[in-house]
């Protein structure tokens, strides 16, 4: 456990690529399985062409795996699919670790079962395959592990907003963007380091994975935010939540630890203290309204069964015993414990025997790795030893003896102490296979644990931060009041954080909706703030958080592209025009009217003629064909003129105020079009010097 990452997952991956579509070239499937044996996390899926391979990327972004399993032949360099798995460490099995047919004869063995029915991948042949890998991997590899993948999952990534690598990046959900290899600087600046609050390594785990998954079912989502509401609402169930959750440790990894065969006294003993609030955390919920606090109060089984085992059975480690079990668990170790103490006592109390016994007021018992147990006797006394010390050592100063019985109470105390660890280690085993049989029920309780101080942790934050719950909706309206970007706004400390609104309409809304914002305005106005700040407050309503806003009602998006262009992107050394052009292209042919799209000085990787004009037709094709919500930023003011010629488009700037010669910006969106692009201001606020920008500014005015 110490060598893994408390907040995150260590996921082990598999990727099964099925036959190739001879008209395409590509696969008609792909199945995609992960596990998390630390946890006991085991899950499956497949996508089918349409869906390849952005979809398998996507869902790899979010797991970001520590190995990802293929087939000899997909592992080789020449392999089309390669490519798809390009930032992945793959390790290569060999190829008919993937064939389908014996992939579920395996599962079905592992599971003990005849059909994979009840685990959803019965016409999965892809996600079984790759699900077997992992199987047929960890028992090469650390077979005990097996024990905890007892259970597999096979999902459906549709019902998630899709987000590839780059939303994830332009986002900053869970890693800050321009994270330089080895360097914590930026550690705070991400979605995820403002919402976390919680106070467990599984909660903050599945905090990071609720981020990573945001949803597109209403239903669930009202679910889960009337459980936030709730304790947004209810200061006292916070602050009784709170101390029950605080320093409860990992107790997911440690009822994996049980299952997996491995966990020391410690770590049963930290189970079993956990354990012990949760009667007191089911009674803090005991009034709760939100059914989703009620379902999770049902779920939270303290396991006092468990529990009381441990505490029954296991010696506190800091009285040294040298043994796990404590006393009165066990009439056979106790006896021997017993018996083994009366050797022991025996010994030390023949030193003071055998003086009265000799006269001898020097003679000691010793004991040595060489020889055991002996007496010492000084060379001035020798000629009072008994006949029946028979001599084993001579020393400098006189000689070492032994008798019989001394000898016969070593071989005892010896043989004792080995059966004391002997039995001491097949209780100890026994007892952890006897909780290894509450593992399910340990995990859902555990579950229940990590999601309440989840919510609890959205709670917080939204209390703190003045967020408000979102209305969602099942239009594809968007309108944000009083939005903040919730990432800036908590690193601004002292400077106030300007608060923006957002309204793109339904398309059915009446015969001209506004679906698409250009935005315009001089470097360093707060373009790409602004956008960023749309998706993320559509995004935390779409995992069930609060969102930073005064009101807010977000028609759900099924999926989220973000696209910054070029120089915006640089720093990560990759982006080259014709990168930023294969991911616009992606955006083009994916979006739909129900999608949010973010594009962030798109077109900058070229000539500005160039990047004008393909700008333009972006937006053309956004706007009229896909119908996607879209946002559009471009320090090009020369775009915004085409707001007058587009239905749907909308012309919004940010407003700069100009006052002797100086741009300040006012980080205000406000309606038209930016006239100029300030690049002077911009440059003298930079620090060019001063006769270099006025020379500029008369170079321009020419
Ligand atoms: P642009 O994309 O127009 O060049 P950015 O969005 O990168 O500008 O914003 C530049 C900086 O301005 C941000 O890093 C942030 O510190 C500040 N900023 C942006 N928007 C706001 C706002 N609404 N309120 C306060 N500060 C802001
Ligand atoms: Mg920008």
């Amino acid at each position: 456990p110490g060598m893994l990452a408390p907040a995150r997952e260590t996921y082990l991956a598999a990727v099964a690529i099925g036959r190739r579509d001879p008209a395409t070239g590509l696969p008609r499937a792909v199945g995609l399985a992960w596990a998390d044996a630390s946890v006991g996390a085991f899950a499956c899926a497949q996508w089918s062409a349409d869906d390849l391979p952005h979809a398998l990327q996507a869902e790899l972004a979010r797991l970001s795996p520590a190995e990802t399993l293929v087939s000899a032949a997909v592992a080789r360099d020449d392999a089309p699919e390669r490519a798809w798995l390009r930032p992945y460490t793959l390790s290569a099995c060999p190829d008919d670790a993937f064939e389908p047919e014996s992939a579920r004869i395996r599962l079905c063995r592992h599971f003990g079962v005849a059909t994979l029915a009840a685990y959803g991948c019965e016409r999965l042949p892809l996600a079984t395959a790759a699900a077997s890998a992992i199987i047929q991997y960890i028992e090469r590899v650390n077979a005990p592990l097996l024990a905890l993948l007892s259970d597999l999952r096979a999902y459906d990534t549709h019902g998630y907003v899709e987000m590839d690598a780059h939303v994830l990046r332009a986002l900053e959900v869970v890693e800050p963007a321009h994270a330089v290899e080895g360097g914590a600087s930026q550690q705070g600046a991400t979605l995820l380091a403002t919402l976390d609050a919680t106070r467990t390594p599984m909660g903050a785990r599945l905090l990071r994975r609720t981020l990573l998954h945001p949803l597109r079912d209403r239903a669930t989502l009202e679910t889960r935010l009337d459980a936030v509401a709730e304790l947004v609402e209810r200061l006292s169930l916070r602050q009784r939540l709170g101390p029950l959750l605080d320093g409860l440790g990992d107790l997911e990894r440690l009822a994996a630890r049980i299952a997996q065969g491995a966990a020391v006294p410690r770590e049963l003993l930290a189970l079993a203290s956990g354990l012990g609030r949760a009667p007191a955390v089911v009674q803090a919920l005991a009034d709760c309204a939100a059914t989703a606090l009620g379902e999770t109060r049902a779920e939270l089984d303290p396991c006092a069964d468990a529990r009381d085992l441990i505490l029954r059975a296991v010696a506190d480690p800091a009285e040294a015993t040298g043994r796990r079990l404590r006393a009165g668990y066990s009439a056979d170790l106790d006896a021997l414990v017993d018996a083994a103490s009366e050797t022991r006592q025996w010994i030390a109390a023949l030193e003071g025997l055998e003086r009265e016994r000799t006269g001898i007021r020097s003679l000691k018992v010793g004991y040595n790795k060489v020889f055991g147990y002996y007496i010492e006797v000084t060379r001035p006394n020798l000629a009072r030893v008994p006949s029946d010390y028979q001599r084993r050592q001579t020393i400098a100063t006189g000689e070492r003896f032994v008798t019989a019985e001394l000898k016969e109470h070593e071989a005892q105390a010896l043989h004792a102490e080995e059966r004391i660890a002997a039995l001491d280690g097949e209780l100890y085993a026994a007892l952890l296979a006897e909780l290894a049989r509450s593992h399910a029920r340990l995990r859902r309780t555990v579950g229940a644990l990590a999601r309440l101080d989840c919510w609890l942790s959205l709670a917080e934050v939204a209390v703190a931060r003045r967020y408000t719950r979102p209305q969602l909706a099942d239009d594809a309206a968007l309108e944000i009041v009083g939005g903040r970007h919730p990432v800036i706004e908590a690193t601004l400390d002292g400077v106030e954080f300007i608060a923006n609104d957002t309204r793109l309409d339904d398309l059915a809304h009446d015969d001209d909706p506004t679906r698409a914002m250009l935005l315009t305005g001089p470097n360093m106005a707060g373009k790409s703030t602004y956008l960023r700040q749309v998706a993320l407050i559509t995004l935390m309503a779409q995992v069930g958080s609060f969102v930073p806003a005064v009101r807010a009602r977000i028609g759900l998006v099924d999926r989220l592209f973000a696209r910054v262009g070029a120089e915006d992107d640089l720093a990560r050394g990759l982006s080259t025009f014709m990168l930023e052009m294969v991911e616009t292209a992606f955006i083009l042919r994916h979006a739909t009217a129900r999608s949010l799209v973010i594009l962030d000085e798109v077109g900058r990787g070229t000539s500005s003629a160039d990047g004008l004009a393909i700008a333009q037709a972006v937006i053309e094709r956004l706007c009229s064909v896909t119908g996607a919500r879209t946002l559009f930023a471009t320090h090009y003011h020369e775009l915004a003129r085409l707001a007058g010629t587009l239905p749907r488009l909308s012309a919004w700037r940010m407003e700069v105020a100009e006052r002797d010669g100086q741009a300040i910006f006012l980080r205000r969106v406000v309606p038209g079009a930016s006239d100029h692009s300030y690049g002077v201001q911009v440059a003298r606020m930079a620090g060019l010097p001063a006769d270099v920008t006025a020379r500029a500014a008369a170079l321009l005015s020419q």
